[in-house]
């Protein structure tokens, strides 16, 4: 029988492939958005659907619902839109993670926290495993992010700990796939829209930073089997695809799928960048017998495709 699934953040990118999954495998889902960096366009062939149920609402509120298992995806995760406001970003990851523990703590529901590769900051340690504690600057233009997602897993821990909770840590690498927003200034959708208008792909510094890209099927694919997991797994856990590639490199590939005439340009680079990103998934492998199957190629050219669509 399906369970009763809250997804925070359900209308943004991840979250609307995530509702999609639950879904079609017979949950009742509730997905409740602010719709700050999300769009109801993400969900709108769900809008309807006897087991989808859409809320707004903002976690940093608290809010009571009768649910079996609970995915916190709500926060926004490009530097432009969570530097944007980054008060209300820290708010969001720990008030947000407050009000979601606490409701699971009420209604004993099993809690998944959408952390990330930046608790890892600008890693001295190459790759990174979980055991690695970070290099994260407390007062940068990153540090609402990076730090409120610090915060949030602590939060875990100690509901965990204090209470009981029932709680999945999954670190989130960087994610690329149909419905990121095309102005979120990441670079994945980035260097697509700016290839398929014929603009300047913006490469910032010199483009040797690195990072790893996961189709967002796999990471999908990853976030479920981490909620399903086996009671006493808590994680934290990586999840994200090892292939690394430089900046440059992931430039160079778009213009090459895209078939496009864009020239690459060179602007500064944003303080605190992190210079090299790439996850250790040995645990994933292991307590979750999960890798990805997407190639970044492969996944480029899917994600090519549904920029055609609306840019
Ligand atoms: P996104 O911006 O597309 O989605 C975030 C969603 O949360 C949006 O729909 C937004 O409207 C909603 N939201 C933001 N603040 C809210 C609030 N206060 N109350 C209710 N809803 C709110 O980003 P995404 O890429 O889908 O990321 C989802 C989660 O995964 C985030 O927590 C993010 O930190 C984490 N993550 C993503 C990546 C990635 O590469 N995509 C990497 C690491 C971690
Ligand atoms: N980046 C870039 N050009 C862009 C957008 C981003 O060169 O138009 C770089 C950015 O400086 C960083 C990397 O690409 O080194 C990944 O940036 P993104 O914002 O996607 O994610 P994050 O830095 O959070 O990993």
């Amino acid at each position: 029988m399906g369970k009763r699934v809250l997804v925070t953040g359900g209308a943004g990118f991840l979250g609307s492939h995530l509702c999609d999954r639950l879904i079609a495998e017979g949950n009742d889902v509730i997905c409740l958005d602010n719709l700050f960096t999300g769009n109801k366009n993400n969900i709108r062939h769900l809008i309807g659907h006897p087991y989808f149920e859409f809320i707004r609402h903002d976690v940093i509120e608290p809010i009571h619902l009768e649910v079996d298992q609970i995915y916190n995806l709500a926060c926004p995760a490009s530097p432009v839109h969570y530097q944007y406001n980054p008060i209300k970003t820290t708010k969001t990851s720990v008030l947000g993670a407050i009000n979601m523990l606490g409701l699971a703590k009420r209604v004993h529901a099993r809690i998944l926290q959408a952390s990330t590769s930046e608790v890892y900051g600008d890693p001295e340690v190459h790759p990174q495993p979980e055991s690695y504690r970070g290099c994260v600057n407390t007062i940068g233009i990153r540090s609402c992010y990076d730090e409120g997602k610090r915060v949030a897993e602590t939060l875990f821990f100690d509901y965990h700990r204090q209470n009981h909770v029932d709680i999945k840590v999954m670190r989130i690498f960087n994610t690329y796939g149909p419905n990121m927003h095309p102005n979120d200034g990441r670079v994945v959708s980035n260097f697509i829209v700016q290839a398929l208008q014929g603009k300047d792909i913006t490469v910032y510094g010199d483009g040797s930073q690195t990072r790893s890209f996961c189709y967002v099927d796999d990471l999908i694919e990853g976030m479920v089997r981490l909620m399903n997991s086996r009671d006493g797994f808590t994680g934290p856990v990586n999840i994200g695809n090892p292939g690394e590639f430089t900046i440059l490199q992931l430039a160079e590939m778009v213009i090459k799928l895209t078939g496009s005439s864009s020239k690459i340009i060179f602007e500064p680079l944003p303080s605190d960048d992190p210079l090299q990103r790439k996850p250790v998934i040995d645990l994933a492998k292991k307590e979750l017998g999960w890798e990805p199957t997407i190639p970044l190629e492969e996944g480029l050219k899917k994600t090519i495709e549904y920029f055609k669509l609306i840019v």
